[in-house]
């Protein structure tokens, strides 16, 4: 056997899973989803049944995999963990569902990656309770229903816009989680400097919140790297010239635009002239995915009014020209 050392994404992923809010009062914001959700949960916990299916949607890191464990642990039931493209055939979820026991959670992250036979084998799965499992081959095929103990499927989706009708009906709620604010993120970051055993001081922790993109998993990643920068170049003191100083060695910029947010800016005004441009075409320039661009990019700059969507493309408003340093060409006419 193969002795494999955790890559640094392994790592980073365990320090995130270190930092995960447990229960839903120790969640920060989202007060509309978080409120809704325990009036679901707790309903449910009174009747003593399970509660409807629930999807969460939104940009990535806002907390959708935290929720879906933390109603695990409303629910007092454990939670099997899979993804769409984890699933390669309808054979995968029959298998995954059959084994499932009575309450529990069913987390399926990006959802809408589903290949179509297992999307149609889960519709009947969450409405009916009951998966069809093909026995033999050819002619002599024959289905057979096996009745499903009661369980939650809890979807994640960073494009609810792309799940096919008949599943989306089948969520009896729908959760959309939006960026959080600065306060929010200071929140977060001062509870997981308690949880990391380091003192973060108040300005430090406003600097590093308000250049996480609204993302609570960009504030505790930055936190770390400010941690690291302080205990190999200073005292150890989490204090604003720390912060500072980390953020521009990682090339946070002020606004908190990353590598790909920069370079979907820069191309857009650079090679296209600030558009309007294609996502498609967006995408190619700067080697990426149509996907990423428009779920991991797109959303944060299109809030901090740095692009604009319009039916022609993508267009670079005056805040983008600005922030890149740049002069947006002249207009001819009007
Ligand atoms: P993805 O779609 O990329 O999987 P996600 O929306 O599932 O992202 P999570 O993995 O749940 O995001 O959250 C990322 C990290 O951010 C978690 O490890 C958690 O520590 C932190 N986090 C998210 N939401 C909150 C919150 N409301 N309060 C405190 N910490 C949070």
């Amino acid at each position: 056997e193969r002795v494999v050392a955790p890559g640094a994404e392994d790592l980073e992923r365990a320090a995130e899973a270190a930092l995960r809010p447990r229960r839903l009062a120790e969640f920060v914001g989202q007060r509309v989803v978080r409120e809704q959700l325990e009036l679901v949960l707790h309903a449910a916990l009174g009747r003593g049944g399970t509660p409807d299916h629930v999807l969460l949607s939104g940009p990535p890191g806002l907390g959708k995999t935290t929720l879906a464990m933390i109603i695990g642990a409303e629910l007092g039931t454990s939670v099997r963990v899979t993804s769409g493209p984890a699933i390669q055939h309808a054979g995968d979820l029959a298998a995954v569902l059959s084994s499932l026991e009575e309450g529990e959670v069913l987390f399926i992250d990006e959802i809408h990656r589903l290949a179509r036979p297992a999307e149609e084998l889960l519709y009947v799965a969450m409405e009916d309770f009951r998966v069809d499992v093909v026995v033999g081959k050819g002619a002599g095929a024959n289905a057979i229903g096996l009745a499903l103990p009661p369980f939650t499927v809890v979807g994640a989706t960073t494009r609810a816009g792309l799940l096919p009708a008949p599943l989306r009906d089948r969520f009896g709620f729908t959760g959309h989680l939006d960026f959080y604010d600065d306060g929010e993120l200071e929140q977060v970051l001062s509870r997981s400097a308690g949880l990391l055993e380091v003192d973060l001081h108040a300005d430090a922790g406003g600097e590093i919140a308000s250049r996480s993109r609204g993302t609570p998993r960009i504030a505790n990643r930055l936190l770390r790297r400010v941690r690291d920068w302080a205990q190999v170049r200073s005292d150890g003191t989490l204090d604003l010239a720390a912060a500072r100083s980390a953020l521009a060695v990682y090339e946070v910029d002020s606004l908190g635009l990353d590598r790909l947010d920069r370079s979907v800016l820069t191309a857009l005004c650079t090679r296209f002239g600030g558009g309007p441009v294609g996502l498609t075409t967006l995408a190619v320039a700067v080697g990426e995915e149509p996907e990423t661009v428009e779920t991991v990019a797109e959303p944060f700059l299109v809030r901090e009014g740095l692009i604009g969507r319009t039916p022609r493309g993508r267009v670079a408003t005056a805040r983008a020209w600005d922030h890149l340093g740049l002069v947006p060409p002249e207009v001819g006419g009007t």
